[in-house]
């Protein structure tokens, strides 16, 4: 994620309701920064862990937003369908493509 993307998605958070912003501020001080908080709603908390210091690929210099890395236990999933990561590229999107995954689904 682009710093100034970073800007965008803390701006519009401001934007929100009182109630919601209520809300959020207490869970940004849970965190330690701006940071760790935009990854914990774009990332997650990391599956093995657990650990809230989590970052996306592209948060870390590499060109691949939707590959996840955990900071505390080093566990690398793919975010878009929660498997580790063995290989890279992710081996579902090629399995998506077989199966059509884009198309409608007629039972
Ligand atoms: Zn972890
Ligand atoms: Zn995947």
């Amino acid at each position: 994620m682009e710093q100034n993307e970073r800007e965008i998605l803390w701006f519009s958070l401001t934007q929100l309701p009182p109630d919601v912003q209520e809300a959020l501020s207490l869970a940004v001080q849970k965190y330690n920064n701006v940071e760790d908080f935009t990854s914990a709603i774009m990332v997650g908390p990391c599956p093995k862990c657990a650990g809230e210091k989590t970052r996306d690929w592209d948060d870390i210099g590499l060109d691949d937003a939707t590959v996840g890395t955990c900071l505390e236990c080093g566990y690398t999933w793919c975010l878009e369908c929660g498997d580790a990561l063995e290989t890279w590229p992710c081996p579902h999107w090629e399995k998506d493509e077989k199966d059509g995954a884009f198309e409608m689904e007629i039972e």
